[in-house]
């Protein structure tokens, strides 16, 4: 199959979040299975060029619209990982994609707007008729109505627009004067759920995509209720018949304990057989234990060490992360915060926690994304907590779960359908869960994955068998991708039915 992925990140080399990892490792999951795979994605100044192989001009001279204007693009291609990437490079005054950022320029509608339709200009213009168009959030999402009402009056043939929805908190609210710049008749685009004036991009990709799907099964469920829908729950309601639940995954190669490059003691998991494995994992993760402590300055003590690798945003419940801390510390059990992106109020939260702790030598702050150091992290703590106030699929307890560190949860999304409480049968717990975003129960929940390593050695171990038992490797859900693909061109083809009235 022929799968088109239109992302505004591809991990390693341009990732802010979890949607840059599922873009890279779904691709690598399916070229391994001989599908052709290619990524499209803007021409970013902070694309890690380093990682960019034969990176050369591929098509020179792509107009495409802004307004009445054409403007010139050039396409670039390289590999990355083995994926074949286009990189849209605009030749437009308003030097769209050099900011020195991914996301988070007043103009950032424009600008993805503008690298949709051109995406989509490519892909006609190139000949390219493939199987699936994936969308991924809002920053593409109109690219479902631009082949709807434009691109297949034009002659474009594909298979189907697939839309994943990877966090519907960011939706894209749009002028009708921007929409309309891309030559789409704004008129015909307001909703009942969008105010007139107001144009909803990922609101518009539910309703023109082919078929959509979510990064978990509760996560759709969520989404679906008025308080987790972000005011979209009655228009996904409306089309949920399109929509299903697919759990991310994560790459097992990079994500390895056994040859992981940023650790000094390395440990085999799944376990293949012999009971001494779990011996073997235990003495190497205190090894690990021993570095981190070492690195980050905190006591050399056997004490239960939890840990947390977050961006710290509203999402991640930073509230809830400062309560665990404390009962953590009031334990005499160790804490580390690996935690970026924070704004300046939550670091100063964070900032006078450690002034606070600092005496004890058993907290440690690092306020910076460090991918060596979240190796180790994960490698050398008992524990992660993630203890989210929404969580669409969640890759950290993924992570944790391969590393052996044991997860601490709030009971949503992902996280609800990925870990599973001690009080659950034997065989599948592998951690800690606790349901409302509440302190008393951040303190029952740490009290419970303390107690619980202090003093129920086997019932620990047999966590342990679980956690790096769960398989959260590609394998699964790329095949459900793929089952998803092969049904779009039956989808797309279907007659379509009269509708009565405009589509809201
Ligand atoms: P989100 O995409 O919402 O940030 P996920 O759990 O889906 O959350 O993915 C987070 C990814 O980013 C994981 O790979 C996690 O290890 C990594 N990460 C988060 N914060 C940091 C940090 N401060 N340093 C290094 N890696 C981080």
């Amino acid at each position: 199959m022929h799968i088109i992925h239109l992302s505004s990140e591809l991990s390693p080399a341009a990732k802010v979040g979890g949607l840059g990892d599922v873009v890279h490792s779904l691709s690598v999951a399916l070229i391994k299975e001989g599908h052709n795979v290619e990524v499209i994605l803007p021409k970013y100044d902070t694309f890690d060029y380093s990682l960019a192989k034969n990176l050369q001009v591929h098509y020179r001279n792509l107009l495409s619209y802004d307004g009445s204007t054409t403007y010139n693009n050039t396409i670039w291609s390289c590999q990355v990982d083995g994926i074949s990437v286009l990189l849209v490079e605009p030749h437009h005054p308003s030097y769209f994609f050099s900011r020195g950022m991914i996301y988070g320029c007043p103009d950032d509608i424009d600008r993805f707007l503008y690298f949709t339709r051109a995406s989509m200009e490519f892909i006609f213009k190139s000949g390219r008729k493939p199987d699936a168009i994936h969308l991924h959030d809002w920053p593409v999402a109109i690219a479902a109505t631009l082949q709807k009402d434009m691109y297949s009056h034009l002659g474009l043939q594909i298979g189907g627009m697939l839309l994943t929805l990877h966090n519907i908190e960011h939706q894209g609210h749009c002028g009708v004067n921007q929409i309309a710049r891309i030559g789409l008749d704004s008129e015909k685009y307001t909703t009942q759920e969008s105010p007139k004036e107001v144009i909803n991009l990922l609101e518009r990709g539910i309703i023109d995509s082919t078929w959509i799907t979510t990064v978990s099964a509760t996560y759709l469920k969520e989404i679906m209720t008025l308080k987790g829908g972000h005011g979209l729950d009655l228009i996904l309601k409306k089309h949920q018949s399109k929509i299903q639940g697919i759990l991310n995954g994560i790459d097992y190669n990079y994500w390895n304990p056994k040859t992981d490059p940023y650790l000094s003691h390395h440990f085999n998991t799944p376990f293949e057989s012999a009971d001494h494995e779990i011996e073997s994992v235990i003495k190497a993760k205190s090894a690990n234990k021993k570095e981190l402590q070492k690195r980050l300055g905190l006591r050399q003590r056997q004490v239960p060490l939890i840990c947390c690798v977050t961006r710290l945003v509203h999402q991640k419940g930073p509230a809830l992360i400062a309560k665990a801390i404390r009962r953590t510390l009031h334990h005499k059990g160790q804490f580390i915060l690996l935690g970026s992106e924070g704004s300046n109020e939550m670091n100063k939260l964070f900032l006078s926690l450690q002034h606070e702790f600092a005496h004890t030598k058993d907290f440690s702050l690092i306020l910076e994304r460090n991918e060596s150091l979240a190796h180790l992290t994960f490698a050398g703590s008992d524990m992660t907590i993630v203890p989210s106030l929404f969580e669409p699929c969640g890759l950290t307890q993924m992570i944790a779960l391969r590393y052996a560190s044991i997860p601490i949860v709030r009971k949503t999304g992902g996280l609800a359908d990925t870990v599973f409480d001690i009080s659950e049968s034997k065989g599948r717990r592998n951690g800690f869960t606790f349901t409302e975003a509440l302190d008393e129960m951040v303190d029952n929940v740490i009290d419970r994955a303390i107690g619980t390593y202090q003093k129920e050695k086997e019932l620990w171990s047999e966590l342990i068998e679980n956690a790096v038992a769960s398989d959260h490797s590609w394998g699964h859900s790329m095949h459900e991708y793929l089952s998803c693909y092969k049904n779009l061109r039956s989808i797309t083809s279907k007659p379509v039915k009269k509708q009565k009235k405009k589509e809201s």
